[in-house]
């Protein structure tokens, strides 16, 4: 099996469903295709590339597919499941509200680097909406990816904006 990190975020309401519910829909559809699932709690982030919005709700979830599943074919998953919760790309500002953002943040330790799909996402190290959920996540001994890594990022990042609201 292959273990897969998924970061997801929310500041935007959408069909009268706040961001809380919003996450909570997104772990069901995922849980269907994700085994051994488990997730972060919720933290409360302010905006990093474009501060004139309303705070995120981010949080970080795990699980496995199996070791013929394509990281594409998860890709075309999860934009279903933004699609279902709202998203919708052709009418928003890059890096602007959203009602659900899925990022595939590890498959395994496959890269990837093509114009539809980065993995590991080029990101991670600068964020620390993803790596404080992230290292709340990851086990304290041996993981596929190792927590020093990401403890030193976020030692370089600090942790400001980064607020743990509660779980899902
Ligand atoms: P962002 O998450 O950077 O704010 P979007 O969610 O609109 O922006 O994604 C833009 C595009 O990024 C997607 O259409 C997708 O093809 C691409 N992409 C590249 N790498 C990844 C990844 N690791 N996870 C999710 N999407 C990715
Ligand atoms: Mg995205």
């Amino acid at each position: 099996m292959i273990d897969v990190i998924l970061g997801l975020g929310s500041n935007k309401n959408w069909n009268g469903m706040d961001s809380m519910t919003l996450l909570k829909k997104a772990c069901l559809s995922l849980r269907e295709f994700l085994s051994d699932f488990s997730c972060s709690s919720v933290y409360r982030t302010k905006p990093l590339y474009l501060e004139n919005q309303p705070d995120f709700y981010n949080m970080v979830v795990r699980g496995k597919v199996g070791d013929f599943y394509s990281p594409f074919e998860l890709l075309d998953e999860i934009q279903k499941i933004e699609k279902s919760l709202g998203r919708n790309r052709a009418v928003e500002v890059r890096n602007g509200s959203r009602s659900m953002d899925i990022d595939i943040e590890f498959f395994g330790l496959h890269k990837v680097d093509t114009e539809r799909l980065v993995i590991p996402h080029p990101r991670i190290k600068e964020r620390a909406f993803v790596l404080v959920p992230l290292l709340e996540i990851l086990n304290e001994d041996a993981d596929f990816i190792r927590r020093e890594d990401f403890s030193e990022c976020l030692e370089q990042t600090g942790s400001a904006g980064v607020e743990k609201y509660g779980r899902l």
